[in-house]
């Protein structure tokens, strides 16, 4: 019998690449498709509900349909979702984050995450009159050109660890972008500076995420940031983070736990309450640039939807209720769903391992965690493993991330993550080789 799925992907291939609007969310035969979502639960069209790790790729902090963001965002619905005007809504929320983070004087807001690692990159190149980016190998920053580069290379084209390569993504990707963006390996202090020194007067910013996901959700150690920060104050140059993911994981971000300030900071996903949201921040005399009411505007920045009333209403709601207190108490739940998974790979005996931080975690067919992108690669025969897993949680009612990485929501217990842990214990016999 033909299942809901399968007939509605039928249509999907004819009108969508694929059939579907996101490569990340595609999966054979077909993808999933959702009919509703409630607290940390989601149900497919098929009727199966499943505890939902996956959170849309880690943006939603409390859930489905949240009880605070229903209610502000359908009383904010009766008033209009977008004007050609400016709204109260997205001052209020203006200053409570800049009151939430202490590198924030100024925020402007846009739509996605790869907007706004886009609008900061373009900021960081504006401020400092250079051309080019530095940025982690294997680190994922969204889909603009230059983010995009060293993404998901494959080996033979990584090149030496003294010069990783500059490799797209996309065919077609600019030769310029490619000559731009000057690639550092990750948590290695010594040979990032060796590289940076190659370009000294033409870097604007140092593009870095704290815990980045494709290099293996692992943390970057203090003496790199501080290592990278100090290089770009001696070159007249930006340190910038990406926290479009990882401002889940503490109350200012995870750049609370790090002992330098960036310039700038981009943000995306949680901030959004559910809803396409981003945003770029800083301080002023950088921010300045984006800045109407100077003499010359050095980034003059636009975008149709930014600051709509609709995800700023949703985004105070949801991060007004993710405050100290909720910080702590589900990254706590995190860190026993770590030890948990920690525990169940040691008694089923099988070569894993779980990394993460905060909110997060990501498992690996590995005997060591990865220190690095290189470290981090999935070859084919653990791809396949991966997969026979991750169908096994779908058939027991758990959906993740794709490369086997989960994010906990609020409205999540131990109930859930205990549940996680049975299924995932069943899943390591059944891959064991
Ligand atoms: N930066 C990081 C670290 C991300 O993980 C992502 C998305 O997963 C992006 C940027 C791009 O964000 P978006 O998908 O909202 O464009």
């Amino acid at each position: 019998m033909t299942t809901k799925s399968e007939t509605l992907f039928n249509k999907a291939v004819k009108v969508l690449p694929g059939g579907v609007s996101r490569n990340t969310i595609f999966r054979k035969p077909y993808p999933f498709y959702a009919d509703k979502g409630e607290g940390c639960y989601v149900t497919d069209i098929e009727g199966v509900t499943r505890i939902d790790f996956a959170n849309n790729m880690a943006s939603l902090i409390h859930g489905h349909a949240y009880p605070a963001i229903v209610e502000a965002v359908s009383e904010q619905l009766t008033k209009g979702s977008c004007f050609t005007m400016a709204t109260e809504a997205e001052v209020n929320y203006a200053e409570f984050l800049c009151e939430r983070v202490s590198s924030f004087d100024k925020i402007r807001f846009v739509n996605s995450g790869t907007e706004a690692v886009m609008a900061m990159l373009k900021a960081s190149r504006a401020y400092t009159g250079k051309a080019k980016i530095a940025k982690v190998e294997g680190a994922y920053h969204g889909a603009y050109d230059y983010a995009e580069v060293s993404q998901t290379a494959n080996p033979s084209n990584w090149g030496e660890q003294d010069k990783p390569s500059s490799i797209p993504v996309a065919v077609g990707t600019p030769a310029k972008a490619l000559e731009d963006v000057v690639v550092i390996p990750f948590n290695d202090p010594e040979r990032a500076i060796n590289i940076l020194e190659q370009h000294k007067d033409e870097i604007a910013c140092i593009l870095v995420d704290l815990l980045p996901h494709r290099v293996g959700l692992i943390p970057a150690s203090n003496d790199f940031v501080k290592a990278l920060h100090q290089w770009t104050r001696d070159n007249k140059s930006l340190l910038v983070f990406d926290e479009v993911i990882t401002f889940r994981t503490n109350y200012s971000g995870a750049q609370q736990n790090y002992d330098v300030t960036p310039d700038l900071t981009a943000m995306g996903k949680v901030i959004g309450g559910g809803f396409p949201a981003g945003a770029l921040a800083g301080c002023d005399k950088v921010m300045k640039v984006l800045d109407p009411t100077e003499p010359k505007v050095l980034l003059p920045h636009s975008g149709t939807f930014s600051a709509n009333p609709i995800t700023m209403t949703a985004g105070l709601a949801a991060m007004k209720d993710f405050d100290q207190a909720a910080v702590i108490k589900l990254n706590q739940l995190a860190s026993y769903a770590r030890e948990a998974i920690t525990q169940a790979i040691a008694d089923v005996g099988i070569k894993a391992c779980v990394t993460g931080a905060g909110s997060m975690f990501r498992i690996h067919l590995k005997a060591q965690p990865p220190k690095n992108y290189r470290e981090a690669y999935v070859d084919k025969k653990e791809s396949q493993l991966i997969t026979k897993l991750l169908d096994h949680l779908f058939d027991n009612g758990i959906m993740m991330i794709n490369t086997c990485t989960a994010t906990l929501s609020t409205v999540m217990t131990k109930t859930e993550i205990d549940h996680l842990v049975c299924a995932l214990k069943d899943g390591f016999e059944l891959i064991k080789p």
